[in-house]
């Protein structure tokens, strides 16, 4: 369309040269060849100079932008429009790629992954991420080699050894408790994506899941062992004195692996099911006349139980949750207080609601210990704990059932003189005063 006007406005020019061209040989012919070609060289200079002036201004209009309206004429003013055409198209194109390329980066930025592109080795462009992962600064290190950033020689070797089938796990020197999973991908011509993920809880998960495993195997090892060991002499044995012996030792083992796995199961239900509803009021008094029967039944005499139910208040929840939670405070303050010691056992009134507490004037525990006594199977005393029905998994379940009901277990200890557990309860799950109906 655009070349046809263009092709027409260049017929009528040479129209109007050939009309020129034809008047020239007229007056030569009339006045004489001299005045023709004469007149002819003039009406060709006068176009040639109006042509010179349109393409100048033509020329700062494309180099400047400097304004030609209404000043073009004839095929200038034709090429004009063409070309102030093409440069409105190229500028939408431009722009239009300028958003698709502003959407594509802001959505790598908001990837949970780090992602850094490379030119070769340098850095062409990094998302918030990555630029946390490796503390790399986009405004300062864009253009930089990456292995000048990222000082780490696992990452230099991976890089150059070309093979990224897998990714590799990094440590940064300066943030050794964070595990980075980094994976390498080529493409295009020289270029190649970093892309990492912060891996620390999973790692953290899986060293958990593989200590749990062993741990279980381990506990239930040694009872197993045992039961099978008297079996086998069992068979021989002929002396019933001696079977009875065997049997009810056999009967501990087989007890405490009962114990083992009822424990492990209390832990699965707490871990996996929703929070008690908050429909059932319990008796907290109640509660704690009963846990102090149980603590004098376990201690057999041997210790001073005292129970002080002082809160007027009552707990909304699971009791079968808590009475375990608190029962395994209660048998430990007993199981590890030597005879003669006090057990008291407390629920008392607190600035934002009320506490329950177990207080033993038993070993007590060194300070290192106590912020690991929650981890499953943690033992100070190994060997104290086996001898007095211990499961290591005690303290667990009552961190986790306490946690289901909003409290959080707190650990104050003497090494020598004494131990207290405390939880403190606030919020929707304390209804003051229900304690009394
Ligand atoms: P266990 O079945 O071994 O008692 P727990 O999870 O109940 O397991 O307790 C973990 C460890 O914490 C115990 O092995 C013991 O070393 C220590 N512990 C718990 N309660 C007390 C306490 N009242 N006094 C001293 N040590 C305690």
């Amino acid at each position: 369309m655009a070349e046809s006007r263009i092709a027409s406005r260049v017929a009528v020019g040479l129209g109007l040269l050939a009309a020129a061209a034809f008047a020239a040989w007229a007056l030569g012919a009339y006045a004489g060849a001299r005045w023709g070609w004469t007149a002819f060289a003039m009406l060709l200079l006068v176009s040639l100079l109006l042509h010179v002036r349109q393409l100048l201004m033509l020329g700062r209009w494309l180099e400047r932008g400097e304004s030609v309206d209404g000043r073009l004429s004839g095929v200038w003013d034709e090429l004009h429009a063409v070309l102030h055409r093409s440069r409105r198209q190229s500028a939408q194109r431009e722009a239009e790629l300028a958003d698709q390329v502003g959407r594509w980066r802001a959505a790598a930025r908001a990837l949970p992954d780090g992602v850094v592109i490379l030119d070769g080795e340098r850095i062409a462009w990094c998302n918030d991420t990555a630029c946390m992962h490796f503390g790399i600064d986009p405004a300062q290190d864009a253009g930089r080699p990456v292995t000048q950033l990222v000082r780490m020689p696992e990452f230099s070797a991976y890089l150059e050894a070309g093979d990224y089938a897998k990714p590799i796990s990094l440590r940064q020197p300066d943030q050794p408790e964070r595990t980075l999973s980094v994976q390498v991908v080529a493409y295009g011509e020289g270029q190649s994506l970093v892309l990492s993920r912060d891996v620390t809880r999973f790692e953290k998960l899986e060293t958990m899941r593989r200590e749990f495993v062993a741990n279980v195997s381990h506990e239930l090892r040694t009872p197993l062992t045992v039961v099978s060991g008297f079996l086998e002499t069992l068979g021989d044995e002929e002396d019933p004195e001696a079977r009875r012996r065997y049997l009810g030792l056999m009967g501990e083992q087989s007890n405490r692996m009962l114990r083992l796995v009822e424990d492990l199961l209390t832990l699965s239900s707490l871990e996996s099911s929703p929070p008690p509803p908050m429909e059932d009021a319990i008796d907290m008094r109640a509660l704690l006349d009963r846990l102090g029967a149980e603590a004098r039944a376990l201690s057999g005499g041997r210790h001073r139980i005292e129970v002080e139910a002082g809160a007027d208040a009552s707990l909304l929840g699971s009791e079968k949750e808590l009475s375990s939670a608190f029962g395994n405070l209660v048998s430990n303050a007993v199981r590890y207080t030597p005879a003669g010691g006090a057990v008291r056992l407390y629920w008392q009134p607190t600035e934002e609601g009320a506490a329950f507490a177990v207080e033993d004037t038993g070993i007590g525990i060194e300070p290192e210990h106590i912020p690991r006594l929650t981890e499953r199977f943690y033992r100070v005393d190994r060997g104290r704990s086996r001898e007095t029905g211990g499961t290591g998994l005690g303290l667990a379940i009552a961190k986790h059932a306490l946690s289901r009901h909003g409290a959080q277990l707190e650990v104050s200890s003497q090494p020598g003189k004494g131990t207290r557990f405390s939880a403190r309860f606030s919020g929707p799950r304390l209804r003051p005063g229900l304690s009394r109906i």
